[in-house]
C-alpha cells in the first residue's frame, strides 16, 4: 500500500455491488490508505454494500436517494457529524427508465427526460455543493505547497459526445453532466476544489444491463478500440485514484477517457470482423 490517500476521507456514492464502477475506484482508494464512507439507495442495496464496505474497513454507510434534497442534506450532515470535513467524493450515479433506453430518442417522454436529467446530471451539482461546504479551506504555504481543497469525480460515457444507438436520453444527460463538470470546476477552482469526469468504456454492470443491445456495444468496442479489448473496473479504479489524489493536482474540468482508446477511432477497424 502506498500512502497516496493516507489521511484523506471520502464519500463513495453509487456502489451497488462488486461489478459497480464505484467498487473499482473504492478498492484502489482503500488500497492507498483512504478512509471511506458509502451512500446507497434503499434497504435492498444496503445488504450488498455493507459487506463490501467492511472489506475496505468501513462501517460508515448512509442511505441516500440523490433526487431527494432532504436526504442529501441529512447525508452530508452525517458526514459533518462524524468526520467534520471531507476531502473527496465519487459520484457514480445514473438512472433512466429502461423502456426508453431502447428505440429512438425522439420518443423520450417529458417525465423520463426530467427524471433522467435530475438523477444523472443535476445530482452532481447538488452533491458537489454540499461536499464543497465540508472540504477544508485551501492553504498555500510560503514555499508554494498547497493543502486543503478537495477532489470530486463523476462517471460519464461516450454517448454524451456521439450518438450511441439506444443510449438516448442518457446521452443527453451525460452531456449535461460533462458540461456541469466544467462549470463546477470553474466555480470551485479558486478554493482548490477540482471536479473531473471519467468517461469509461462499456462495462457489464447493473445499470448497463438496462441499455438495449448492450452486448453488441461491448463487442463493437472490444473489436474496434485501439487496445482491442474492453476496460475493467480496475482500469477505471486506477484512473479514479489518479484524479482523486494529489497526482492530478493540476487537473480540473476534464473528461478523462478510460475506454481502451475507443474515442479516438473514426471508423471500423480493418481487422474487425462483421458482427
Ligand atoms: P451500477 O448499477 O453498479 O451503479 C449505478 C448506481 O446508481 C447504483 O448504485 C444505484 O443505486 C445508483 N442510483 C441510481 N439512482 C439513484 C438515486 N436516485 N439515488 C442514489 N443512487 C442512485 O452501474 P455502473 O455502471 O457502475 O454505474 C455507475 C456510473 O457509471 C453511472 O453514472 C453510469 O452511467 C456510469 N458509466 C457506466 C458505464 C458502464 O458501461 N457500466 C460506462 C460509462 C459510465
Amino acid at each position: 500500500m502506498s500512502g497516496l490517500m493516507a489521511g484523506k476521507k471520502g464519500l463513495i456514492m453509487g456502489l451497488a455491488n462488486d461489478k459497480s464502477l464505484a467498487w473499482g475506484i473504492a478498492q484502489q482508494l482503500g488500497a492507498h490508505g483512504a478512509e471511506l464512507a458509502f451512500s446507497y439507495q434503499g434497504d435492498k442495496l444496503e445488504k450488498r454494500v455493507r459487506p463490501l464496505a467492511a472489506k475496505l474497513g468501513s462501517d460508515f454507510l448512509i442511505d441516500c436517494d440523490v433526487s431527494d434534497m432532504a436526504q442529501l442534506d441529512a447525508a452530508f450532515a452525517k458526514i459533518e457529524e462524524r468526520w467534520g470535513t471531507l476531502d473527496f467524493l465519487v459520484h457514480a450515479i445514473g438512472f433512466s427508465d429502461k423502456d426508453e433506453l431502447r428505440g429512438k430518442y425522439v420518443d423520450t417522454s417529458l417525465d423520463n427526460f426530467l427524471m433522467t436529467m435530475n438523477i444523472s446530471a443535476y445530482s452532481l451539482v447538488a452533491v458537489t455543493k454540499r461536499a464543497a461546504a465540508l472540504m477544508p479551506e485551501q492553504v498555500v504555504a510560503e514555499d508554494g505547497t498547497r493543502s486543503g481543497g478537495g477532489s470530486i469525480v463523476t462517471l460519464t460515457y461516450y454517448g454524451a459526445e456521439k450518438v450511441i444507438p439506444h443510449y438516448n436520453v442518457m446521452g443527453v444527460a451525460k452531456a449535461a453532466l460533462e458540461t456541469s463538470v466544467q462549470y463546477l470546476a470553474n466555480d470551485l477552482g479558486p478554493r482548490g476544489i477540482r471536479v473531473n469526469a471519467l468517461s469509461a468504456g462499456p462495462i457489464k454492470t447493473l445499470a448497463a444491463s438496462g441499455i438495449g443491445d448492450f452486448r453488441y456495444i461491448l463487442k463493437w468496442n472490444e473489436l474496434n478500440a485501439p487496445l482491442r479489448r474492453n476496460v475493467t473496473i480496475d482500469d477505471v479504479g486506477g484512473a479514479g485514484l489518479y484524479l482523486l489524489s494529489d497526482l492530478a493536482s493540476g487537473v480540473t474540468g476534464e473528461t478523462h477517457h478510460v475506454d481502451a482508446g475507443y474515442h479516438v477511432v473514426g471508423m471500423k477497424q480493418e481487422d474487425a470482423p462483421d458482427i
